[in-house]
This record gives C-alpha cells, sequence and structure tokens, in this order.
C-alpha cells in the first residue's frame, strides 16, 4: 500500500484487458444500500437484469447468474453437462484456453487439445498463440470420431492473453456438417457486450461469461446460457454439483430470486450497465470497440511493432497485443509504464510472459483515454530503448479525427 502523500493524482489508467475501468454511473448505482434478497423490491430488480442479459447474449433461454468469477462459470458449464471420464475436445487458442483445459482434467473429463501455428516463423521473435480457432481442424477431428466419445467441444470466443477474436458460427457449421452430437461451449467472458455474440443464431450449447469485461462492471458475475439440448443433457450429467447446478436456481429466478445470497450490489451496477448498453444500441457498441481497436492497431503499426493476432480477419476489438522486439522484456516495460505514468497494461500470459503486453481498449473510455493510454506506451517504449518508426500516437490522432465516432456524428446533425 502507498503512503497517502505518495499517491499518485489523477485517475489511474487501467488499460489491462480485464477488469475493465468501470464507468461512474455504475459505481454510484451499486453504492445503494444492500437490501433483503428475500424481501419484494429484490425480486423486480432481478427479473429486470435477467430480462435485460437476454438481449445482451442474444438468446431467448434463461441467462444463469453465479456470484463467481469467470472460471467459476467455466467449470459450471462442465459439471452442469459432463460425467466423470467423458472426452472433450479443447482449441487452445491461448493462456484461457489452455486454463479451461487445465480445470477440465482437474475435474476429471478427459480433454484433448488442437492447437495449430502459423506464421510465426516469419517472425523469429514471436512466441506462438497468434492464430484463431480453425473449425476444418474441429470438423476433421470430430469425423474421425465414428464411436462418438467426444461429448463437447470448447473454444474461446475472444482469446483474451491474446487479442485474437474467433469465428463461432463456423465452428457450428464443422460440427453441424458431421452430424456429431457433440455440445458447442463458448467462453465469451471478455467478448461480451463488445464483439457482437449470438448464442441462439450460432447454435451455442453453452455460453460461459462474466461481469467485468465488456460489461464494465467489477470483477464478481460469472454467466452461464444453456441452450434446450444443454439442459435436457444436464438430465442425465453425472459430475457432482451443487452450488453450480442450473436447474434450482433457474426454478428460483422466475421469480426473480435466488437459491442463495446473490451479489446484490453488483445486480445493480448490472441493472445500470445493462440500461446503458440498451440506450446505446448493441450494434452501437460493437461499432465504438471496432473504431478505438482501429485506431490502436493503427498506432503500433507506426511504431513498427508486430500485433500478437496474425489474422486481420479476427482483430479483436477488446484488446491489441504488442510483440516487444528481441531483448526487449515487456514486463519490465509495463513496470516501468505504471512506475513513470501510473498505467497497467496487460502483461504477456503463459508462454507469451515478457514478449509481449497488452492494451485494454474496453470499458469506460474515450478518444482521448485511449490517446493518453497510447502515449504512455509510446514514452515507456522510448526510455526502454526501443527504435520506434514512428509516432502511433500520431497516426492514432489522425485516424480519430477522419474517423468521427457515432455520437459526435449524431450530435453534429
Ligand atoms: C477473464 C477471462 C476468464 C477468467 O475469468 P476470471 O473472472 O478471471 O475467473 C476466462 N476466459 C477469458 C477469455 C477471460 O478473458
Amino acid at each position: 500500500m502507498l503512503t497517502l502523500g505518495l499517491h499518485p493524482t489523477g485517475r489511474h489508467f487501467l488499460q489491462i484487458p480485464g477488469p475493465s475501468p468501470v464507468p461512474d454511473r455504475i459505481l454510484r448505482a451499486m453504492s445503494l444500500p444492500t437490501i433483503d434478497h428475500r424481501g419484494p423490491e429484490f425480486g423486480a430488480l432481478g427479473l429486470k437484469v435477467l430480462l435485460g442479459l437476454r438481449g445482451v447474449f442474444k438468446t431467448r433461454q434463461p441467462v444463469i447468474v453465479y456470484p463467481s468469477s469467470g472460471t467459476g462459470a467455466w467449470e459450471a458449464a462442465l459439471v452442469n453437462t459432463m460425467s466423470p471420464g467423458d472426452h472433450v475436445l479443447m482449441y487452445e487458442t491461448g493462456y484461457f484456453a489452455a486454463l479451461w483445459t487445465k480445470l477440465a482434467t482437474r475435474l476429471g473429463l478427459s480433454a484433448e487439445v488442437i492447437e495449430w501455428t502459423d506464421a510465426d516463423e516469419q517472425l523469429p521473435n514471436a512466441p506462438g498463440w497468434r492464430q484463431g480457432v480453425r473449425a476444418d481442424l474441429i470438423e476433421e477431428r470430430l469425423r474421425k470420431d465414428i464411436e462418438r466419445r467426444i461429448k463437447a467441444v470448447c473454444v474461446v470466443h475472444n482469446e483474451t492473453s491474446t487479442g485474437v477474436t474467433s469465428n463461432i458460427a463456423a465452428v457450428r457449421k464443422a460440427i453441424d456438417a458431421c452430424g456429431h452430437p457433440a455440445l458447442l461451449m463458448v467462453d465469451t467472458v471478455s467478448g461480451l457486450a463488445i464483439a457482437d455474440y449470438r448464442h441462439d443464431e450460432w447454435g451455442v450449447d453453452v455460453t460461459i461469461s462474466g461481469s467485468q469485461k465488456g460489461l464494465m462492471l467489477p470483477p464478481g458475475i460469472g454467466f452461464n446460457v444453456a441452450s434446450p439440448r444443454a439442459l435436457e443433457v444436464s438430465k442425465s450429467a453425472r459430475l457432482p454439483r451443487s452450488y453450480w447446478a442450473w436447474d434450482e436456481i433457474i426454478e428460483t429466478n422466475k421469480s426473480g430470486y435466488w437459491p442463495y445470497t446473490p451479489n446484490t450490489n453488483l445486480l445493480y451496477g448490472l441493472s445500470e450497465a445493462l440500461e446503458m448498453l440498451q440506450a446505446e444500441g448493441l450494434e452501437n457498441v460493437f461499432a465504438r470497440h471496432g473504431r478505438w481497436a482501429a485506431g490502436v492497431r493503427d498506432a503500433v503499426n507506426s511504431w513498427g511493432l508486430p500485433i500478437q493476432c496474425a489474422d486481420r480477419a479476427l482483430y479483436s476489438p477488446v484488446l491489441t497485443g504488442v510483440i516487444t522486439p528481441a531483448g526487449i522484456d515487456a514486463d519490465a516495460l509495463r513496470k516501468l509504464i505504471l512506475e513513470r505514468f501510473d498505467m497497467s497494461l496487460g502483461a504477456g500470459l503463459g508462454k507469451l510472459k515478457g514478449r509481449m503486453f497488452r492494451i485494454g481498449h474496453l470499458g469506460n473510455s474515450n478518444d482521448l483515454t485511449i490517446l493518453a493510454a497510447l502515449a504512455g506506451c509510446e514514452m515507456g517504449l522510448k526510455l526502454a530503448g526501443v527504435n520506434l518508426a514512428g509516432s502511433g500516437v500520431e497516426t492514432a490522432m489522425q485516424f480519430f479525427a477522419a474517423h468521427p465516432s457515432q455520437i459526435s456524428q449524431a450530435k453534429s446533425v
């Protein structure tokens, strides 16, 4: 803990890809007094957020809300649908996908991993994990599974460790193309409410998400959405579950309540976040993040540094991963930027440790906070001795000036 006199003035720049900076409006909503979670007022709040969430997930199915982190929601998805020893096919797009695999293994499932790497040969310093999910490889594997041993295909929508957003509709198509009965489970912990996501239309069986990324809330809420088929499968699934069991929660949720104490104040915040998203419109929310991401990528390109995502079609609107030049420790760079400019950047995770850093462009932001974040990066890179090809800040300023946001366009008519 810093002593009071040494605490920096102004706002800390929380530019990690989650938890994201929380809008003041949400923080204020959360500061209301905690109420009786079995009293009459609470039911109305519960019903409101449960209904509002369906719009964000683009589903008509019930959304299950846990007082948990995203990791809890991963576990919930598996224990509600799988039986001991079941075989699951997981796709390693990065660190979060790998963590989910570890969790599945600890639960007693047999996890098989697909990983595919490309383009790294052209970049001697690139550490791997630069691609999205290849649906054709999933299809190829499922076709060989004559005995239908694979019970679920698990993929991450937006891989937060790399900044790659995979095509989920293509994975559904691949599963359907071979008529395989495996459930499709998708982690959109960081993608939800930033990148387009369609639980129903994409035929996802279990969606997993969390509060602290696109929903702009503090950490502490985990989500599952289950398809009718997943709900059916859950009736005969035999992994032990109690706290995570869908059936009891869905039943009590019908009147807006939970079987146990929900995180009341976070639900106040969620109610506010849903109002904000509804007022702006989800499509505008996606466009806003896409525009920031494009400005940030322009800046990184101007610096002459490689972007972690090697597939232009899969660039993430949530964050941008930046690979540091050989000999530049990305963690030392992040430390310098934190100490000098009071900005937190995302670390390289797992095998990417020290090799790259991540700029989050989500949560309570605007063009100027994004530019300031880029300025912090640019100053830090120069101080660390990186020879930049040009000014990323200058390029991003030009980009934002040349491409007005939807809000500013609406105001000027
Ligand atoms: C943040 C994140 C998680 C983990 O969520 P926790 O709240 O840290 O448990 C899982 N998957 C992805 C893709 C994430 O970004």
